[in-house]
């Protein structure tokens, strides 16, 4: 078993990340973070509130002037002894993302840290990279050339699901394109984008770079979107919360960037390898116990293959072992908390009357009663229109259902409001080709579903939000263009001033 992790220890000082100061919140609110395999308290902290969040964008607004005057290279230098720090700090990272979110340890150890490692490496280097078109003369008498910029202070705001990929996907191009950065995670997990945060200054990182707020989506987070210092918001979460950021930063005409929710598509066409589709399903659904925002959660697959596909899905679910987070033989850890458990059992419960339960459906009792835990849950015979195959469900939750044509399977994997992700199987080129351009999402796998790369953008279409994370096109979100256009004639009386007057 993997030693746990000691929060109140780790966190004694509070948690809030201010110029690179640790400091407890003012709101006056507490707040714990929760084992959810136990439900025993792991750490009490006081929350942000709005003073905090002015605090923290007047430490981001400082230290702008000379990170963003900061070369390239420098940035670089700093962002890869960054990199460095992580990889020293790797296993107490793993224990601390296991301990807050129920992850099991081999998830953390081999996915979310070392991602967020290469993720902090690759922006080490993608900061030397940042371009605009190539200077000329597009005017005879002037020359034009481009200026990408750092926005300013960005104010981003992050999910449960993935706290420390996902404020290392929302800080490294900020603070790689020279903006600083006001971090609001969500409140339930503060404490892997807080090590960040701290990782970073032991990496020398000015102080102010990176600022950590822990508090509450409605004060905190609408305090930070609202605010006159925050020059662009980027939000990864849930949809009607993006939409609620969205309208309040539309109020002060700032630049929005939303991560958003998703339905993922599993199209599996009749030539495809079973066996490969079967554990690419299995493996897509379960993932951080199915909350994850392109998880793989309806499978759609042509009749031949479709009773072998279910039966297959089903014994493969059923050999998944639940278990302490901590223990490196567990598949499948406990979902973040108890309300996250019972929405899902939620879900599963109203489809009981109008879909079949094949496996799982309920909570595992035993030694594992105690914790926030769903069996895998396989479900068939939902209608497409019905909510188990509309509705994010976010939870370790697969509805497999048959189509015929070609056509039809891709019209049935593109009718949701979501478009984050999608996935096709099968040998044909020619068909993965067709599937590919018509899917609506912002990654589609061929033959795979789930793995993801520093160097390739990750974001949504439709109700899935807009903008991209990770990958150089990152920096389209986080920075600003200036057109520079330089007279070269050298003349006073230039030949377009007889447009405007002719007196000489
Ligand atoms: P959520 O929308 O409830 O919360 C996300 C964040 O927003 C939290 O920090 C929360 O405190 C904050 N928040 C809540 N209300 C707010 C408000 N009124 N104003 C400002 N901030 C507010 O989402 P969640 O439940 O934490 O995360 C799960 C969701 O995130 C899922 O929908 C999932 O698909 C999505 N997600 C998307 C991606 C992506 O890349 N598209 C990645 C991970 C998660």
């Amino acid at each position: 078993m993997v030693q746990r992790f000691d929060a109140a220890g780790q966190f004694a000082d509070g948690a809030q990340y201010l110029a690179g100061t640790r400091r407890a919140g003012t709101s006056g609110r507490k707040q714990s973070v929760v084992d959810p395999a136990t439900g025993a308290e792991l750490l009490a902290y006081e929350l942000a509130g709005p003073a905090d969040v002015d605090a923290a964008v007047a430490a981001a607004e400082a230290a702008l002037p000379v990170w963003a005057g900061a070369t390239p290279a420098e940035r670089s230098a700093a962002l890869h002894r960054f990199a460095g720090v992580l990889a020293e700090q790797a296993g107490e990272f793993a224990r601390a993302e296991s301990a807050q979110c129920g992850k099991p340890i081999r998830l953390t150890t081999e996915f979310d840290v070392p991602g967020t490692i290469d993720n902090t490496a690759f922006f080490a280097g993608a900061a030397r990279h940042l371009e605009g078109r190539s200077a000329g003369e597009y005017s005879a008498d002037h020359t034009s050339y481009v200026r990408r910029e750092p926005i300013g202070v960005i104010g981003s705001i992050a999910p449960w699901n993935y706290p420390l990929q996902m404020a290392a996907w929302k800080v490294l191009p900020a603070v790689a394109a020279g903006n600083t950065i006001v971090l609001k995670p969500a409140e339930t997990t503060p404490l892997t984008p807080l090590m960040f945060a701290r990782a970073a200054t032991a990496a020398g990182l000015p102080d102010g770079v990176i600022n950590v707020i822990s508090g509450a989506g409605k004060d905190a987070g609408e305090h930070l979107v609202a605010h006159p210092g925050i020059a662009m918001t980027s939000f990864t979460g849930s949809t009607p919360v993006g939409r609620r950021v969205a309208e309040l930063a539309g109020r002060t005409g700032k630049r929005v960037h939303l991560e958003l929710g998703g339905k993922a598509p599993f199209l599996v066409f009749d030539d495809a390898d079973l066996d490969a589709a079967v554990h690419g399903a299995v493996a897509g659904a379960l993932i951080n116990a199915g909350q994850d925002c392109t998880a793989a959660t309806r499978a759609y697959v042509q009749r031949p293959l479709y009773d072998a596909f279910v039966s297959g899905v089903a014994d493969l679910m059923a050999g998944v072992r639940p278990g302490d987070p901590f223990d490196p033989a567990t598949d499948l850890g406990p979902l973040v908390s108890f309300a996250q458990r019972d929405r899902v059992a939620g879900f599963v419960e109203r489809a009981r009357a109008y879909a079949t339960v094949v496996t799982g459906g309920a909570a595992p009792g035993g030694a594992l009663a105690g914790g926030a835990y769903y069996l895998p849950t396989l479900l068939t015979g939902a209608p497409q229109d019905s909510e188990a195959v509309q509705a994010e469900i976010f939870g370790p939750v697969l509805v497999v259902l048959p189509f015929d044509g070609d056509d039809e399977g891709l019209a049935l994997a593109n009718d949701t409001p979501y478009g984050l992700a999608a996935s096709v199987w099968s040998r044909d080129v020619y068909r993965t080709g067709r599937a590919t351009r018509a899917l609506r999402a912002g990654c589609v796998w061929v033959n795979d579903h789930i793995p993801i790369i520093s160097e390739m953008p990750h974001g949504g279409y439709k109700a899935s939000g807009h903008g991209k994370d990770m990958s150089a096109y990152s920096f389209d979100e986080y920075t600003q263009i200036k057109h520079v256009m330089s007279d070269n004639t050298g003349t006073a009386r230039k030949a377009w001033h007889r447009t405007v007057f002719t007196c000489r």
